[in-house]
């Protein structure tokens, strides 16, 4: 709508009537005709991604101990591409996930940003981090119901975040969260170390959401157990698998792996180095 308005404008003789007639509707009603702005993601190894769209950054599941070292610095320094960076999110506590002190490092040196994530994530820090008292504030720690919508607005950022199990056989329950957050025209999705199926995930009625983009872990897309859950109960236009680093069997199962997505999701983008981008449109 806005680039429709800003080319007939300039091509008419009713420059100044359709230029009003822009201004007027963008003031009346400024979210519905705004255009979905363009996204860029970085990859920062395993399930962690950076989403920057509108000057707005969100890491998620980033600040983990796997991979290339001078990341890991960038990363706890916030140093670019990684400064000033508007919310932390975080899945759970696993450490493929979450590293405490390289958050609490980040948190401590950047007094704007926000850290999301669970109650247990929060708590930790109130435990082991030496500088709690100074990034106290800024800890959002949540713990959903099982189909309960937890929302938080932080910079034009709105967040809902839903308990997504993280597998009922596991000795020491974590709990893990599923972020949905719209940002510059669009709808992510990202499920962490979910083990949710189809028939558990569909209180959430998750197509009506409307998800342009879900980072969804690589077992949704090999395993018949969990493939109904990506197909029936997501409903996202674009889909990120991830979890990648971490496969049993070394990197000739992982690239099996990635091959054998590749042929049955050829849509899907599939990420394959740290520090990799792709633009979303
Ligand atoms: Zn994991």
């Amino acid at each position: 709508m806005l680039e429709f308005c800003g080319k007939r404008c300039s091509n008419t003789k009713h420059l100044s009537f359709l230029s009003l007639l822009c201004v007027l509707l963008i003031a009346a009603n400024p979210v519905q005709i705004r255009a979905a702005q363009e996204v860029e993601v970085t990859y920062t190894g395993n399930e962690g991604f950076m989403i920057v769209v509108e000057g707005k950054k969100i890491l998620i599941d980033a600040f983990h101990r796997l991979g290339d070292l001078k990341h890991q610095e960038l990363l706890q320094n916030g140093k670019p591409p990684f400064d000033d960076v508007d919310l932390i999110l975080t899945t759970h506590t696993d450490h493929d996930h979450f590293d405490l002190h390289m958050v609490g490092h980040y948190l401590t040196n950047h007094p704007k940003s926000l850290f999301l994530s669970t109650k247990q994530a929060t708590d930790a820090f109130t435990k082991y981090y030496k500088n709690f008292e100074k990034i106290k504030a800024r800890l959002k720690g949540f713990a959903p119901e099982e189909g309960e919508r937890i929302h938080f607005s932080h910079e034009d950022i709105d967040v809902t975040m839903i308990l997504l199990h993280h597998g009922w056989n596991r000795k020491v329950k974590v709990t893990n969260l599923g972020f949905l957050f719209f940002i510059g025209g669009k709808k992510f999705f990202h499920m962490g170390d979910s083990e949710i199926v189809l028939s558990e995930l569909n209180i959430y009625n998750l197509p009506e959401e409307k998800i342009d983009v879900a980072f969804v872990p690589y077992w949704y897309f090999t395993s018949e157990k969990y493939k109904p859950a990506l197909q029936k109960g997501i409903g996202a236009k674009q889909v990120i698998p991830m979890h990648l680093i971490l496969v049993d069997g070394g990197p000739q199962e992982r690239l099996r792996i990635m091959n054998r997505i590749f042929s049955e999701f050829p849509d899907a983008i599939l990420f394959s180095e740290e520090m990799e981008k792709s633009v979303i449109q």
